[in-house]
């Protein structure tokens, strides 16, 4: 027997008990299953797994019904609030990037002028504009990154639970 037949068993046993199979289609699965050990005993099996949900219940405490959509709404609020602050974090760290490079184009015509007033050779002007303007407005923006980084972590890692 190909094994496409068996294929087709199969798949009419297992329509057989969803949909439903035409008069036919029932008549060819009943003479498969008569010859065909293989899918006759998948067929067995599928219908005692079937028996055995249908028997499977269990009665539900209301009390425990009540406390696990409680604590399921508590979850959800709390990733929402999660997820906030992480919005938060990455508008900051937007924010903190845009204000380092448009801040240090406009503050370095102006640093320019002190440096001038003050007879700075080039390395210290850059040097001073790197330690007073560059690198605070920097350290703020990977300050908010890293916020951002363990925020999403612990959203990550809560989710697991
Ligand atoms: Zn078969």
């Amino acid at each position: 027997m190909s094994a496409d037949l068996h294929a087709q068993a199969r798949e009419f046993v297992d329509r057989n008990q969803s949909s439903g199979l035409s008069t036919a289609e029932q008549a060819w699965l009943e003479d498969h299953l008569r010859h065909c050990a293989q899918c006759n005993g998948y067929s067995e099996l599928t219908a005692r797994t079937i028996q055995g949900l249908g028997s499977f219940s269990f009665s539900v405490d209301p009390g425990l019904v009540a406390r696990t959509q409680e604590a399921l709404t508590r979850r959800a609020q709390e990733m929402e609030a999660k997820r906030s602050r992480y919005r938060m974090y990455l508008r900051g760290f937007a924010l903190a990037c845009l204000f380092t490079m448009m801040g240090s184009v406009l503050a370095w015509q102006g640093w320019a002028w002190v440096a001038q007033r003050m007879q700075l050779v080039p390395w210290e002007s850059q040097l001073g504009f790197s330690l007073f303007w560059v690198l605070p407005s920097a350290t703020v923006a990977m300050l908010l990154l890293v916020g951002l980084a363990l925020e999403r972590s612990r959203i990550n890692e809560r989710s697991l639970v």
